[in-house]
């Protein structure tokens, strides 16, 4: 089994771009919520024993992190007064707190929380029937880039530790037991594999039937193409699926789109992605003149074809990247259509939440136009 005795995790990072590996890190000591369940579950065990409390507590305690979370001990009424008061002194449960709600009238709501050191991330709740998608944060901004996104705008913060990005599933639960997410998808701010570490551990998380339980097929990891972090992902055993941010079949043009392509190029993405043995998704955002023309859509169906990749065509959304326009409905009808028509399994995904900002980062950048001047106000 992996130890995590030794974890490190990161402090604030601004104006430092994240390098695999190469992140800078602070010591701190994980939380309970920051371990894998079967780590927790030992630490729990070895705390009530030394108390010398019944061993039935320990199941109990465990409970109260992830299956049916509590927001703080005081909440757990089976436990003991003393005990409860005990673990508020000894494991205090870290809380995200909402900085602000957004509900759509197609019923997505834009979630911007607040973490503990003033950082904010966002996560997007996508209800569809029986499903209710969670699109989470795995980083306090990025360092990538990307011209069509407004997270890549606000340049990178730093990484977000596994009890904060999984912290946004518990929080969501916590607020209402129904909204309990079915599915999880790491498309909200950040590049997931370039925060590894916090991601290995909150994967666990998630999965783990003394976890939220969500079943690994349910779980997506979205990436531009870390190579070192989509290696990682293959060696997990799980289930997880795999998202390719590709945005341009040709090695140009998806320069021109996002800046990683010059480190983690795209012809080594797509041999990385065969290897994963799995299938993947494309992700692409249509914009307007930039990569919606016929020549396009008959690349990318060539590079779709031998990974049997099931292409997701994304309306770039209003608002999110100013100077790039949306490829109209028609562009994106065609587009689709030839892809279909060359054997790739195409879908246009429909915009959800255009009425409250729902593009990663958008509601962030929001928030800081109106703090900015503020700020300036009382600085004089
Ligand atoms: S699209 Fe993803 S990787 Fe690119 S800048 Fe935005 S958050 Fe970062």
């Amino acid at each position: 089994m992996k130890s995590y005795g030794s974890f490190t995790w990161p402090r604030r990072g601004r104006g430092k771009p994240p390098v695999p590996g190469a992140v800078s890190f602070a010591v701190m000591t994980p939380t309970l919520l920051d371990l894998p369940p079967a780590e927790a579950r030992t630490r729990i065990a070895a705390w009530v024993a030394a108390r010398g409390l019944p061993a039935y507590r320990a199941a109990q305690i465990e409970r109260r992190l992830w299956t049916n979370p509590v927001g703080s001990w005081s909440e757990a009424a089976e436990l003991p007064a003393g005990l409860r008061q005990a673990l508020e002194q000894e494991w205090p449960l870290p809380r995200l707190t909402v900085a602000s709600l957004e509900t759509s009238a197609d019923g997505t709501r834009k979630f911007l929380w607040r973490l503990a050191d003033g950082e904010a991330v966002e996560s997007v709740l996508i209800p569809s029937g029986a499903r209710r998608t969670l699109c989470i944060s795995s980083q306090a901004g990025c360092a990538l880039g990307c011209v069509f996104c407004a997270t890549g705008r606000m340049g990178f913060r730093r990484n977000l530790t596994p009890a904060e990005i999984t912290g946004q599933v518990r929080e969501i639960i916590l607020r209402d037991p129904a909204d309990r997410p079915t599915n999880i998808v790491f498309m909200g701010m950040g590049e997931p594999l370039l925060n590894w570490p916090a991601v290995d551990v909150a994967l666990t998380i998630l999965n783990d039937a003394e976890g939220f339980g969500i079943g690994a097929r349910h779980i997506t990891v979205s990436t531009v193409g870390i190579l070192p972090g989509m290696e990682a992902l293959r060696a997990r055993p799980e289930q997880f699926r795999l998202a390719i941010s590709l945005h341009a079949p040709r090695a140009e043009d998806r320069l021109g789109l996002m800046p990683i392509e010059k480190k983690y190029a795209l012809n080594r993405v797509l041999a990385e992605a065969k290897r994963f043995g799995r299938r993947v998704t494309f992700e692409y955002v249509m914009i307007a003149g930039k990569n919606d023309r016929d020549e396009d859509a008959d690349r990318l169906a060539r590079l779709a074809q031998p990974l049997g990749a099931h292409v997701n065509l994304l309306p770039l959304h209003p608002g999110g990247a100013p100077g790039l326009l949306p490829s109209s409905g028609n562009r994106m009808r065609a587009f689709a259509g030839r892809l279909q028509s060359a054997g790739v399994e195409a879908v246009i995904r429909r915009s959800r939440g255009l009425d409250i900002n729902a593009a990663c980062g958008q509601l962030y950048v929001e928030m800081e136009k109106k703090r900015r001047p503020a700020a300036a106000a009382r600085a004089g």
